[in-house]
């Protein structure tokens, strides 16, 4: 591995760092395309070794006292916070994130271990009552086992830990695979910390690579369950693989989320939360305000705020300078969003501002007189791009906001409460704030989606107890019974 070169907390485990031995893979910083550093790829043998490892490893952990799980979780979260400047640096670099977006990934991603850490103490059963004089009879929570976790690029850091502190510290072992573009901030960063932190060894290993490692890691024998966040065509497939092997999985997967402004609306408030929600790190989130649901008495003012706001934003390099947004993660991101507004221009939708892009930088855009049929309305954009529809009356809200396979989050903007309320009650979303915009996550909030957004599954607070354990009934007699039988 050919590391940059500096003096820092990092760089002497990422020089020792061989988390594969495969083919060497050049992750490049987006924002300039200078190359950051080069990784060996893991091999279909690096996936088994490392699943071994977390196998033989989990049930010492598993018997390991709660005070003692909790303590290393504890002392992960003071290394996290002591190194986290050097941290947020990959971050920026491997993600074109700005400062803020950084820091407040970095703030969840500390509340994510500060969370898991109460876990071990919490109560993990109950006892029950028993149909049989003598018996006791309790439901209890044990381990899954060996949890692989498949994350995306786009917020590295919370995305793994998420998965890696709730599963450790309910006694699971971890197989991580972040994205290939973000092996540091959502790979790397994990194994030196917890290393650190005193985790023994076999119970987190990092593996690298792209779809093929992340399909060994899901089909392993030795993996029990698969948390897997990422896109729902990559989600369907892993889906469909553990489907087969019946194993356990977690798909948090895209969205298409719908942001709806009512004609009452404190629209200086709307608009600057809509501008937020669908631009701030490029649009780059899978709960950004994907489609603009606007009243038409406030629609011209709300594309005319939207626009102001846009023309404001400065792009460039997030980590040398000053900026709102960044660049687009990559060539390949870049054309799909491109080829979305330029179809939905030859649609019929209008342009008021932005369409265009130096390198991955691209202006953020907002379409107006959008329709149902324009693929800015159908797809994920995962791009600055705001797309705006309108609507008459609040029934028509409704249909447009669940016009959509994805159910992620939604947000509804009105200065009466119960109006509001009543609108987002009936949104088809697994999250939805009324004024308030889409992207807003807590780690003691279940988080996830309904229909193409997920499979059901949840991350955070009690849902964490579903995702990583799973129940067990045990019982004990005084003595044993004897049985007539044959009867
Ligand atoms: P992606 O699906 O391309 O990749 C995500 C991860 O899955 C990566 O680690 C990738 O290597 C791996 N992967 C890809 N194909 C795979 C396969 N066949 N088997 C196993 N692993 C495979 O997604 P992306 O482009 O990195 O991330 C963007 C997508 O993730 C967007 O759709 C976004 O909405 C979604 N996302 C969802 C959430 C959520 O909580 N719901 C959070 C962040 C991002």
């Amino acid at each position: 591995m050919v590391a940059p070169a500096s003096t820092s907390w990092l760089d002497p485990f990422l020089a020792a760092w061989r988390p594969g031995t495969g083919e060497p893979h050049e992750v490049r910083e987006p924002a300039t395309g200078r190359p950051l550093l080069t990784l060996a790829q893991a091999t279909a043998d690096d996936v088994a070794r490392a699943a071994a490892a977390a196998v033989a490893a989990q049930p010492a952990w598993a018997a390991t006292s709660y005070v003692e799980r909790a303590a290393i979780l504890r002392r992960a979260v003071e290394i996290y916070e002591a190194h986290r400047d050097e941290f947020g640096s990959w971050t920026q670099r491997e993600t074109g994130a700005v400062h803020g977006k950084m820091h407040h990934e970095q703030n969840f991603t500390a509340q994510e271990l500060l969370n898991a850490a109460t876990l071990p103490s919490q109560a993990y059963g109950s006892l029950m009552p028993s149909a049989q004089p003598g018996r006791l009879s309790m439901v209890r929570r044990i381990p899954v086992g060996v949890i692989g976790a498949i994350t995306p690029w786009n917020s590295p850091s919370v995305l793994g830990m998420r998965v890696v502190a709730p599963a450790l510290a309910l006694g699971n072992a971890v197989v991580l695979k972040p994205d290939p573009q973000t092996p540091v901030a959502g790979g790397a960063m994990f194994e030196a910390v917890f290393r650190e932190a005193g985790l023994p060894d076999g119970l987190l290993n990092v593996v690298i690579g792209g779809a093929a490692v992340g399909e060994a890691i899901v089909t392993d024998p030795h993996v029990d369950a698969v948390s897997f966040t990422g896109s729902t065509a990559a989600g369907r497939r892993v889906g469909e693989l553990a489907g087969r092997l019946l194993k356990k999985v977690s798909l948090e997967l895209g969205g298409n989320n719908a942001f709806v402004v009512l004609g009452d609306a404190d629209l200086d408030a709307a608009a600057s939360a809509g501008a937020y929600a669908s631009f701030q790190f490029q649009g780059q989130v899978c709960f950004a305000a994907g489609r603009h649901i606007v009243h038409r008495s406030v629609a011209a003012d709300y594309v005319d705020a939207l626009v102001e706001k846009a023309g404001r934003l400065r792009l460039g390099d997030p980590f040398r300078e000053e900026v709102d947004l960044g660049p687009i993660v990559n060539e390949k991101q870049l054309a799909r969003v491109d080829g979305i507004v330029r179809r939905s221009i030859d649609g019929g939708a209008r342009l008021a501002v932005g369409g265009t892009h130096e390198g991955l930088f691209y202006r953020p855009t907002v379409l107006a007189d959008v329709t149902t049929r324009q693929p800015a309305w159908t797809d994920e954009i995962f791009g600055p791009v705001a797309p705006v529809v309108t609507f008459d009356t609040d029934e028509e809200a409704l249909a447009l906001a669940n016009d959509s396979e994805y159910g992620l989050a939604g947000a509804v903007y009105s200065r009466s409460i119960s109006r509001g309320l009543a609108v987002a009650e009936r949104i088809r979303s697994g999250m939805v704030h009324v004024n308030d915009q889409t992207v807003n996550d807590e780690a003691i909030i279940p988080f996830g989606g309904m229909g193409a957004s997920g499979n059901g599954s949840r991350f955070g607070g009690a849902a964490n107890w579903d995702e990583f354990t799973q129940w067990q009934w045990v019982t004990v007699r005084d003595e044993p019974r004897s049985f007539p039988f044959p009867y």
